[in-house]
């Protein structure tokens, strides 16, 4: 950020989205980044336009992992830290439920021309009403400098000290170009953090971009050009003349495109269309009928999380699926999400799932509503995560709670397992149990799981059920 307050520009505020310190105990003056690093630049001219256009409380940035994920250490606004690569796909999400936002993607090389170049792509081609801020500094940086798509021909990365070659890895991707090959972007242009001269076309370019979608004008893209002096192995001075003059040979400087407000209202580019009958409809009316249709295994009222957890090879992903099966068959949304370790057998497995008359807006459980533990560790870790409402049922056979409580059903699901001749049906011991908590409809469950599950595999749920 040293290299910005060199710099004295035309667009000087009085506000400041700025927070103190980079972190707590730490100077003013210490930032993250490196010396000569152009990310302070880029930061820096974002809050000018920020606070130009008053937009301070509407601003939302959304970055994913790389030097620029830290953005939430300087700037006083709302933040959102996308997995690598999705930072356009999750900025996509955030505008489209919330259109009054102002919502700002800022992505690296590695990360939006390589991993998330599928998401980026898509994103630009729908016309997405987003700025887009991709800082080149032609290497995956953070990571410690391996080649990029956009590292230079002969240029000495962790990956390839050899240099690049064309023959080996290609010809850089020139971002822009591939971008103005869509219908759907309203702005791209490529600035450079160089020379004094390029270092202010790139401030008015980043502010042009901010005000863009702040009048609806669409997807705004620019391209900076950035110098990473220490993946670069060369001085500040050095990667500032470096971005000045070798970047912009290879990665041409300009906008290459400015739709006017008219033309994308046109027929040919329109920003992403907006239905605001799609948010007004009342959450309840989205709800599936209230009432126990005839052939539901179970009835809900509201949103219900489980976890199922245990070793693999315990059945723990096939409790969930079966859940999740039961669950359609009474007609209400439902999402099945599984965790596991590499082993096939011995690991740890969980799954998580989600049922609810209402749509289900996202797959993960942090407090589940239910859980049940196949084995001591599933029981230490998962127990103590359970909502105050919500029940614990574990196989007392295998696992024992520390601190007894009367919410953690014990079952002793091996011995019952076996006792029906189907040693392996633990699992389905605690489906019966978990069944009778949810009073289910006997008749409608055995109409969904005979088909699926062998006699004795159907009598360890019975047995469950009445150990409940
Ligand atoms: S590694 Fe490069 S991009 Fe990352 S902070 Fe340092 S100079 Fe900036």
């Amino acid at each position: 950020m040293d290299q910005c307050r060199t710099v004295q520009t035309k667009l000087t505020f009085q506000m400041t989205t700025f927070l103190e310190t980079y972190r707590k105990g730490q100077s003013p003056e210490q930032t993250h980044f490196c010396p000569g690093c152009g990310h302070g630049n880029m930061l820096r001219f974002v809050d000018e336009a920020i606070c130009k256009f008053g937009v301070e409380d509407k601003a939302v940035w959304v970055s994913p992992v790389g030097c620029g994920g830290l953005t939430d250490s300087y700037l006083s606004i709302s933040h959102i830290l996308a997995a690598h690569g999705r930072a356009s796909a999750v900025a996509t999400a955030f505008k489209r439920l919330h259109p009054d936002a102002i919502v700002i993607v800022s992505q690296g090389d590695g990360d939006l021309a390589s991993i998330g170049l599928l998401e980026a792509i898509h994103a630009a081609n729908r016309g997405e009403n987003l700025t887009v801020f991709f800082m080149n500094n032609a290497n995956f940086a953070m990571t410690g400098g391996q080649m990029a798509p956009t590292t230079l021909v002969g240029q000495k990365t962790s990956t390839s000290p050899e240099g690049r070659r064309i023959s080996e890895h290609g010809e850089p991707i020139r971002m822009c170009e591939l971008l103005n090959t869509l219908e759907g972007p309203a702005f791209i242009a490529r600035v450079a953090i160089g020379s004094e001269r390029q270092i202010l076309d790139a401030q008015r370019t980043i502010c042009k971009a901010i005000e863009n979608q702040i009048q609806g004008k669409g997807y705004s893209f620019v391209e900076i050009l950035s110098p990473c002096p220490s993946n670069w192995h060369c001085t500040p001075e050095e990667a500032r003349d470096r971005t000045a003059n070798e970047m912009t040979a290879v990665f041409p400087l300009g906008v290459f495109r400015d739709v006017s407000k008219e033309a994308i209202l046109g027929e040919r580019l329109r920003p992403v269309p907006y239905d605001p009958a799609m948010v007004s409809v009342p959450y309840e009316a989205l709800a599936k009928p209230m009432h126990l249709p005839e052939n539901a295994p179970f009835c809900l009222d509201g949103l219900t999380s489980i976890c199922c957890a245990g070793f693999g090879g315990q059945g723990v992903l096939t409790l969930g699926k079966i859940m999740a099966r039961l669950a359609l068959a009474s007609h209400l949304e439902v999402t099945w999400i599984p965790s596991y370790g590499p082993e096939m057998r011995g690991g740890t497995a969980n799954c998580f799932v989600r049922m609810d008359r209402h749509s289900i807006s996202s797959p993960v459980v942090e407090v589940p509503d239910v859980v049940i533990a196949l084995n001591q560790p599933a029981l230490d870790v998962f127990g103590s995560r359970v909502a105050q409402t919500g029940i614990v049922l574990y196989d007392s056979d295998s696992a024992q709670p520390k601190n007894a409580q009367k919410h953690q059903i014990g079952i002793p699901a091996i011995s019952l397992a076996n006792a029906c001749e189907s040693p392996r049906s633990a699992n389905l011991v605690l489906l019966g149990a978990w069944l009778k908590w949810m009073s289910a409809n006997t008749e409608a469950v055995r109409q969904v799981l005979e088909e699926r599950l062998a006699p004795n595999q159907m009598a360890a749920v019975w047995a469950g059920m009445d150990a409940f």
